[in-house]
């Protein structure tokens, strides 16, 4: 993992914004913080743990990023479970919760000595929740951080995450809405990017001109593109449904590019069924990309006139804020995170269906000024709203309330 340090961030986000976070670093110097999550590579909460680890090392924390492994059963039972925590009905079997709780016990065995030492654990979405009961001798704070759109769960399955995550001493969702009944202290915590991060520096022109040249993108034409695991929950063919609706109408093309995610199992089927999709039209380009395709993420996001992120169900939907730091307006799916990001008209269009998704690309590509004024508000949104250093200072402040918390209780319970 690359280092990075917060002093290269002050000429973005500026001196008081660090010297914020040093203070509230210096409370908690020396403090032992582990992060867990299912994978290192692929999918938002692991480009939010490169960047956080790093940083809260930076401030003299002492913090580590561990992550559970498992067989394809395992991580079929965790992608259910993901699922049904966004909604999806489908029957929780005993064999799925076997497969989960087995797996997430050999992993253990492997981290219950640093976890149980720990000040702060944070155990991300519900691949490791189960974690924190076999590791009965902890000392530290637990928090469950879901990352995931829960405001509607499939009951069966929140009845069954809802016994593993109770005994937190905190969780944090990211949107009020997502909060669910829970016997502990709830913070609501939006996501981030970094901006330093290969996937939204700014990059050379002739890197991004080779990076089109290289996938046969050709720029004649407007470009719109949405980049997503392919994932139902991210709708790609209700995007290409939107594409086809313009019927030559609007000259663009359309590019789908994404990769699965080590954790997410479904991925290969679902873009089988874009390729399908998108069969017949020449003007839409489906592509895969490796797991560490930063740059080329970069270079399409900023080569596009517009990004779609049309998702059916979305925790945050770090992609828009990607574009939107890009300048790009996004049409975004009108649920969950994205809602916080895109305000309607202002900074990006919402939209419920392909007939909306595609009334937008037509307005947006007939009026480049427009389409221009919404990418510089969604830059400035963004800048305010969601970049890492507000993310940051959000995680200690929590941090710290909870260890007063714990000092204020064992004050009044002494004699
Ligand atoms: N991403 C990536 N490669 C891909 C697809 C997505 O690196 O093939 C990145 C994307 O740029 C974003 C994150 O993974 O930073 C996805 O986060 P988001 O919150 O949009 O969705 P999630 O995948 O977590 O549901």
């Amino acid at each position: 993992m690359p280092e990075k340090s917060l002093a290269a961030y002050e000429p973005v986000v500026g001196p008081e914004a660090i010297s914020q976070l040093r203070q509230l670093g210096d409370q908690l110097k020396g403090a032992r913080v582990v992060h867990v999550n299912s994978t290192r590579v692929g999918g938002g909460v692991a480009e939010i743990l490169n960047w956080l680890t790093p940083l809260m090392n930076d401030l003299g924390l002492d913090t580590s990023w561990e992550t559970v492994t498992g067989n394809e059963a395992f991580f079929n039972a965790t992608k259910a479970f993901h699922n049904g925590l966004q909604g999806s009905r489908f029957p929780l079997t005993d064999t799925m919760i076997e497969a989960y709780e087995q797996t997430v016990a050999e992993n253990a065995e492997r981290l219950r000595g640093i976890l149980e030492e720990a000040d702060f654990v944070f155990i991300h979405d519900p691949q490791p929740a189960y974690l924190l009961e076999l590791c009965p001798n902890r000392k530290g704070h637990w928090i469950w951080r879901c990352h995931i759109d829960a405001s509607h769960p499939n009951r069966l399955v929140w009845n069954y995450l809802k016994r593993r995550v109770a005994g937190y001493d905190a969780s944090i969702f990211s949107m009020p809405n997502f909060a669910q009944s829970l016997p502990h202290p709830q913070f609501i915590i939006a996501p981030s990017i970094d901006p330093l991060s290969d996937k939204n520096r700014e990059l050379p022109a002739e890197e991004i001109d080779d990076t089109m040249r290289r996938y046969h993108i050709g720029r004649d034409l407007p470009i719109v593109t949405q980049i997503s695991r392919f994932d139902r929950f991210k709708d790609p063919i209700g995007v290409i449904n939107a594409f086809n609706l313009l019927n030559g109408s609007v000259d663009a093309r359309l590019v789908l590019a994404g990769g699965g995610a080590t954790d997410d199992p479904e991925g290969e089927a679902v873009f089988e069924e874009v390729l399908l999709a998108a069969r017949g039209n020449d003007r839409i380009i489906a592509m895969q990309l490796p797991n560490d395709a930063h740059r080329t993420i970069n270079s399409l996001q900023r080569a596009s006139a517009i990004v779609i992120q049309k998702s059916i169900q979305e925790g945050f939907g770090l992609t828009v804020t990607e574009a939107m730091w890009k300048s790009k307006p996004v049409i975004g799916g009108n649920v969950g995170g994205i809602r916080l990001q895109v305000h309607n008209h202002h900074t990006g269009y919402l939209v419920d269906t392909p007939e909306g998704a595609a009334l937008r690309i037509r307005e947006l590509l007939e009026q480049p000024e427009h389409l221009a004024k919404i990418g510089r508000r969604a830059r400035k949104f963004v800048k305010h709203n969601f970049l890492l250093t507000r993310h940051l200072r959000e995680y200690l402040t929590l941090m710290l309330s909870l260890r007063r918390g714990l000092e204020n209780h064992l004050i009044r319970v002494s004699p």
